[in-house]
């Protein structure tokens, strides 16, 4: 059955944003839009905004009448520090702005787990672990400033607010995980070790990536201890990598 809530997932035409609208269908809600940057797909029962994050007219069009926003924009890997830092960080405190703005009562933001990691190894990491001095890349950097805007959003407005932080997702329709490197193995590029091969990284499949940000659209209540953090999202115990 149905709520009364509206959503709109940004970044609702890529991997994951894709797979959190078809769960939303799947539990048979009717007022689902999709912000992106481009149209990936048709479907006749979600309303589709093409507009650019780092546009707040864009933006505060998108979110009008909408309760609840999931937020999975972010460029794709190997691009540069400037494109992460527009859409990351100035794109995503513009949408914190936006959904005060228009109202909106709930904001759940992608994040990464990469946001705590530089390179040296973590075994049973939790949400005590601080960000990191020095990040690995743009990407890292800039998800962490996102975070923060998100989160500061919980202490300064009345928008509930909460980031998810998956490791790696995998799963169907993925073009930029596990298919380059299943490629690149084909390709035979892949002749380093590093390490003893023991090494252990955290793969979460998307459909628990998805379930977690319906459980935290469905508990992220003016009551609930929710708002104004983030959780690691993962499977269960790290695979081998
Ligand atoms: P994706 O590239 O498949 O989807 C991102 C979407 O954001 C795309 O549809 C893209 O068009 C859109 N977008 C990019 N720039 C935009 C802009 N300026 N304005 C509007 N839309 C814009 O990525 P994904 O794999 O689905 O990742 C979703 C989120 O999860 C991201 O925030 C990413 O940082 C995070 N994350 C992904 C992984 C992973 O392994 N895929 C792991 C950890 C965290």
């Amino acid at each position: 059955m149905s709520s009364e809530k509206s959503y709109l997932v940004v970044g609702g035409c890529g991997f994951l944003g894709r797979f959190i609208v078809e769960a939303l269908l799947a539990k048979g809600e009717k007022n689902i839009h999709v912000f992106d940057i481009r149209k990936s797909f048709e479907d006749d029962r979600v309303v589709f905004h093409i507009g650019d994050i780092r546009k707040s007219e864009d933006l505060e069009a998108a979110c009008k009448g909408i309760t609840t926003v999931f937020h999975t924009a972010s460029p794709t890997h190997g691009m540069g520090y400037d494109i992460y830092y527009s859409v990351n960080v100035t794109g995503t405190q513009k949408l914190v702005d936006a959904c005060v703005k228009c109202g909106v009562k709930q904001l759940v933001y992608t994040s990464s787990s990469s946001v705590v990691f530089n390179g040296a190894d973590i075994a049973n990491g939790d949400e005590t672990m601080p960000y990191v001095a020095k990040h690995l890349d743009p990407y890292n950097k800039t998800k962490e400033l996102g975070e923060r805007a998100v989160l500061e959003a919980h202490s300064t407005t009345d928008l509930l607010v909460c980031a998810l932080r998956p490791a790696g997702i995998f799963g169907p329709r993925d073009v930029q995980g596990w298919p380059q490197f299943l490629k690149a193995a084909k390709e035979g590029k892949n002749k380093f070790m590093f390490g003893s091969g023991d090494n252990l990284c955290d793969w979460t499949y998307i459909d628990n990536v998805v379930h977690a940000h319906l459980l935290a659209a469905q508990h992220m209540t003016k009551e609930s201890p929710i708002s104004g953090n983030a959780y690691f999202i993962t499977n269960d115990e790290p695979i081998p990598f």
